[in-house]
């Protein structure tokens, strides 16, 4: 089975969506990679739902992406003694290390990290920002502050301060256990929340060390400020713009987004629009237009991939979100302006062998209509670099590491086919033809642009380009 469509969808997995039939649904719904989100749910949960995905990429032999969402250091305050409490603006509200139970004046702080980057004026913004405060005066372990929007404050709500690098590392400890049990499990991505600075990511991938491709989620503004940088440093990004709508003003997020989006194309980095997609479809079985609107823009964009979060995790309606979200993307692609658009961004090739084979293979498909651009790969960069390019063919990638297979199936216009190494040249044309007829790609009579490496088997060395004739 293949998708009619290049942009890919990420379907988070949660109460609504664990039952291995659900996954399923999902699955031949759209979803083309699934999101276990570590913020929420037990070891065993997401053991669960990883086992019904790799069961149903058994039963379809298609590859399905995992990406395991680590929580990273989401800042809460502590309890109250009378819970919830009432903030108005003007009032003074303390924060500190005190463990006892908070009150209408003061409640705990438990990071000692924001003392030290706070300073008068900071602002302080509680509850995904419904509550704004800002710093009066403030010591080494206690924040006072002026309340400027009130509103009801309960136990344990999440904290950001939106102009501050903290010094945190975006790795826990539950963060870390978190890891260990993912990578075991097998999981083909790690995503990392709020991300800072580039070092950031030094210790997941030391820890990963190569078994999970690396995403860092852009949620803080601090990121911006190394946008090039952490996006050399890992496989992919996500544009978080739950939490960075939090930190940042609204009209802040769409620039940023494509800002986001351009430089992963240009580096040919995948990238993933996240948050509140379809959010009207929590609980309703249609979307907004303008959340029809906003899921068309980062495909006309060219990003990767869409993500659903609580519309597939907890919604009324995750089946039907995953629905419409396929609708919207292939609609997109299939107007007229979506070529012109996505040509208007494109970034020439970079001075290398695979880049410069890669342009070619994309221009001669397109010159000849070559119902496939065919790649042979073994790590998977030269398929990133024929994404990169965003041809008109398909792009067909065989490789025969499945974890290659089940990373890819992140990327745009990527159809990842798990199969055995070639071993000469007529070998990988006679392969390229079948598998393309298999999938429902190619016809006889129909012609494909096939790169790959010679000699065959080593990595890297993307150095051929050959047309081939489907069934002749
Ligand atoms: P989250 O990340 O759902 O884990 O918070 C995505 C976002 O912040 O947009
Ligand atoms: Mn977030």
């Amino acid at each position: 089975m293949r998708r009619q469509r290049n942009g890919k969808i990420v379907a988070t997995l949660g109460p609504a969506s664990s039952s291995a039939e659900r996954i399923r649904s999902l699955f031949e719904a759209g979803a083309d990679v699934f999101r276990l989100n570590f913020s929420h749910g037990t070891h065993d949960d997401h053991r669960a739902r990883y086992d019904a995905i790799r069961a149903l990429e058994q039963v379809r032999g298609r590859p399905i992406g995992v990406l395991l969402d680590l929580q990273g250091p989401k800042l809460r305050i502590g309890t109250f003694a009378n819970n919830p409490i009432n903030l108005a603006a003007g009032d003074t509200f303390r924060f500190d290390m005190d463990d006892k139970p908070g009150g209408q004046t003061r409640v705990r702080l438990p990071h000692i990290e924001i003392f030290q980057a706070l300073e008068t004026g900071s602002e302080l913004l509680l509850d995904d920002g419904r509550i704004r405060l800002n710093v009066e005066r403030c010591g080494s372990d206690f924040a006072e502050t002026k309340v400027v929007t009130g509103g009801k404050l309960s136990d344990r709500k999440g904290v950001n301060v939106p102009n501050a690098t903290l010094p945190l590392s975006p790795m826990t400890d539950k963060d870390r256990q978190d890891l260990k049990f993912g990578l075991d499990l097998g999981v083909d991505w790690v995503a990392l929340s709020f991300v800072q600075r580039p070092d950031d990511i030094a210790e997941a991938r030391r820890l990963i060390a190569g078994r999970a491709y690396i995403m860092a989620k852009l949620e803080k503004p601090a990121a911006m400020q190394h946008l090039d940088e952490i996006i050399e440093m890992v496989d992919g990004i996500m544009v978080a713009r739950g939490d960075l709508g939090v930190e940042m003003p609204p009209e802040d997020v769409p620039g940023l987004q494509k800002r986001i989006v351009r430089a992963c194309r240009r580096e040919g980095k995948p990238v993933v629009v996240a948050t509140q997609m379809l959010d009207s479809m929590v609980h309703a079985p249609a979307p907004t237009r303008a959340e029809a609107s906003d899921v068309a823009t980062a495909v006309y964009d060219g990003a990767d991939a869409v993500m659903l979060s609580a519309e597939t995790a907890s919604g009324d309606y995750p089946v039907e979100s995953v629905e419409m979200m396929d609708r919207i993307v292939a609609r997109v692609e299939h107007d007229q302006l979506y070529r012109t658009i996505m040509d208007a961004a494109h970034s020439p090739p970079e001075p290398t062998a695979a880049d410069a084979i890669t342009a070619a293979a994309s221009q001669v498909a397109h010159t000849i209509s070559a119902a496939a651009i065919v790649t042979y790969t073994t790590s998977g960069s030269t398929t990133l670099r024929a994404a990169r390019e965003r041809p008109q063919a398909p792009i067909l990638c065989l490789t025969s590491k499945l974890e290659t297979a089940r990373r890819l199936a992140l990327t745009w216009g990527v159809h990842p086919v798990h199969t055995e190494d070639v071993a000469n040249f007529s070998d990988m044309v006679a392969k390229a033809c079948q598998i393309a007829k298999d999938v429902g790609i190619a016809r006889d009579g129909d012609k494909l642009v096939i790169t790959a490496g010679v000699p065959f088997g080593t990595p890297g060395a993307t150095n051929v380009l050959r047309i081939a004739r489907v069934g002749q």
